[in-house]
């Protein structure tokens, strides 16, 4: 069973995100080191003793529907009121409306053990969190009041209507249709496809935003405003009113995370109320919907990101489990060989090794990545000088974290499976579940594809390409500190870190030129391989950073012997993906007509 990994979570926060700075440059009010602590160690409780316990409950009944009527799992309601009584809703919300103000990295932190127990609950909270953050940047203040403390408790939930069935990673073409009314509200109408948790039973209200086009709106993605549409309408005194006009038609069957209600999402055809359309307020401004969406995209994105972290950290934990009990054969030099009979663990045998070293690897350079685009974040909102520099970073981070991790998530739980042999393929051994729910998070929130696009036309660019240089330079500086070190066990940790920034270096500067060019295609062609170049690129570094830190906690030549392990068995990559995105594009476009 899942255990949360405090201590690591805790380390990898302040000495490798830089959470541990902030404090001491006193960036982050009364927060200290022991309240982090405590709050980490409390969400572990909640995580590994509550959340996942239910965890395979939640897979294998799933969400139901009757009549529009969701049910979630047997003790999801009970887990959801005890998790909300905790405040853990709240966490980084304003103290205005009732939350904690706590800076993102400790969230982030905690969505990842809370996925770790159950990815399919988690994300009715990380949904809800989604839409407090766009009510409270761009709601009106009476739109605020109604809502924003109810959902910051969590006593309601929120959800996100974008997708469509014609309309998904370009919503430019969305239909659903919204009409102004003469009170200032509007009423909408349309269909939604695939929105998690639309419908349910865990909460007494549900806040959907909803994202829809006015009738004389501009065509594409300039034309769509945010609505605000609520199950319940709210009575002035606070009390739930009348049903809306929206419903649920009908739940997916999926692949993974099947406690997670996926609803089609009906509005405005006359199944409640006045057949006169769902009631909705504006949230920003008419035609400006599609950027409110964007300024909360970024903790969106880095959320799910955080699905791959936690899911990778619990496959790991469940292989390492496995690999110590089940014996087979006999690993070579291993200490119980000369018994007659015996046969050794397989976490003996090199090839487990590897593949549990390579699980263990990844997750930490993927929570490394994620936790230092929260710290950016954090600073963006809280460091005096330097905010432009902090904006870009998270901005620069967000693509790699979302996809890096999500993708990580994917391959982490596929070894985790390998290192349960035929077992991994049952799925009463639990293995399966991991992959089967880490598949959809490299998809929703914009796919890995959408986020290479924007790493390499948008993100590259910031500050005229000042920003990815400034993390490189960083990075050297990380490679040049193992060199300078006089700790034991690096290997040729060093060079191999030269050598995988170079290789990052040189495709940066490919890609800027290519698109300085005008070489838009050429430079897309290779823009997955150049995310995952970044990724591998930061994980061996940000292990190295980890390997530097002379911490008394007795892990220190631990993450050092993981750091050269990652240097000097995953980063030789590296240099092929180089190669790929810098010479790929050609082939790629000649080899057009295989698909013909
Ligand atoms: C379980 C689940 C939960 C979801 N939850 C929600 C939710 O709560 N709210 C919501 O609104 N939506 C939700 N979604 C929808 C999800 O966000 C979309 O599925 C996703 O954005 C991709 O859109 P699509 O499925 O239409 O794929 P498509 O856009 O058709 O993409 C198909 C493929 O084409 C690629 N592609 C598309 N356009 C481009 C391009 N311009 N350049 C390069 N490649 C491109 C994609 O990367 C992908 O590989 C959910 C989906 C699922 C399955």
């Amino acid at each position: 069973m899942y255990k949360a990994p405090v201590e690591e979570i805790a380390f990898t926060l302040k000495h490798v995100a830089g959470l541990g700075q902030a404090i001491d440059d006193g960036l982050l009010g009364d927060l200290g080191e022991d309240l982090v602590d405590a709050i980490l160690s409390e969400a572990g409780r909640f995580a590994s003793d509550e959340i996942a316990p239910l965890g395979e409950t939640g897979d294998r009944q799933g969400a139901r529907i009757a009549d529009g009527v969701v049910t979630t799992p047997d003790g999801w309601r009970d887990l959801y009121k005890s998790w909300i009584s905790g405040g853990w809703n709240g966490l980084t919300a304003s103290e205005e409306f009732g939350g904690q103000a706590l800076p993102h990295m400790l969230n982030v932190a905690a969505l990842e053990m809370w996925n770790s127990g159950s990815m399919a609950f988690a994300l009715c909270p990380t949904l809800t969190m989604g839409a407090i953050e766009a009510v409270a940047t761009h709601g009106s203040d009476a739109l605020k009041a109604t809502y924003l403390p109810k959902l910051v408790s969590g006593e309601w939930t929120g959800t996100m209507n974008l997708t469509e069935p014609h309309a998904g990673s370009d919503l430019g073409v969305l239909k659903a249709r919204a009409e102004r009314r003469d009170d200032g509200s509007y009423r909408i109408f349309g269909q939604k496809i695939f929105i998690t948790w639309g419908e349910h039973d865990v909460a007494d209200n549900i806040i959907h935003l909803v994202l829809a086009r006015l009738p004389d709106a501009p065509a594409g993605t300039r034309g769509i405003s945010l609505f605000l549409v609520p199950k319940f309408l709210v009575n002035d005194d606070g009390s739930l009113g009348a049903r809306n006009d929206l419903f649920a038609h009908s739940l997916e069957h999926k692949l993974g995370i099947h406690g997670s209600p996926t609803c089609t999402m009906i509005y405005g055809d006359g199944r409640f109320g006045d057949a006169k359309g769902a009631i909705g307020w504006l949230v920003g401004e008419e035609n400006k919907g599609l950027a409110c969406m964007f300024t909360m995209m970024n903790n969106a994105r880095l959320a799910v990101g955080m699905q791959g972290v936690a899911i990778a950290e619990a496959a790991t934990q469940k292989a390492v489990a496995y690999a110590r009990e089940r014996t087979q054969g006999k690993a070579p030099g291993w200490s119980g060989a000369g018994q007659a009979g015996a046969m050794s663990p397989i976490i003996e045998h090199p090839d487990v090794i590897r593949m549990l070293l390579t699980m263990k690897a990844l997750t930490q350079g993927a929570r490394a990545i994620a936790y230092s685009c929260a710290h950016a974040t954090d600073m963006a909102h809280r460091a005096g000088e330097g905010r432009q520099h902090w904006q870009e970073r998270a901005a620069l981070l967000t693509p790699i974290a979302k996809s890096f991790a999500t993708d990580i998530g994917v391959d982490v739980a596929s070894l985790g499976i390998q290192v349960h042999g035929g077992m991994g393929f049952i799925e009463e051994t639990g293995a399966a579940r991991y992959l089967r729910d880490a598949r959809i998070a490299p998809i929703y929130e914009g796919t890995n594809g959408i986020q290479a696009i924007d790493l390499v036309t948008r993100k590259l660019q910031l500050s005229g390409g000042a920003e990815v240089r400034s993390l490189i330079a960083e990075l050297k500086s990380i490679a040049d500190d193992v060199r300078g070190s006089n700790r034991d066990g690096f290997g040729t940790t060093a060079d191999r870190l030269d050598s995988a920034i170079a290789s990052l270096e040189a495709a940066t500067e490919w890609l800027l030129a290519e698109l300085a060019a005008g070489n838009t295609a050429k430079a897309l062609s290779g823009a997955t391989p150049y995310q995952r170049l970044f990724g591998l690129t930061l994980t061996g570094c940000y292990l190295a950073k980890g390997g530097l830190v002379e911490a008394e906690d007795g892990k220190a030549d631990s993450r050092i012997a993981l750091c050269r392990f990652a240097a000097e068995n995953l980063l030789a990559e590296t240099s092929a993906l180089k190669d790929t995105v810098t010479t790929g594009a050609a082939s790629l476009a000649a080899a057009r007509s295989v698909l013909a």
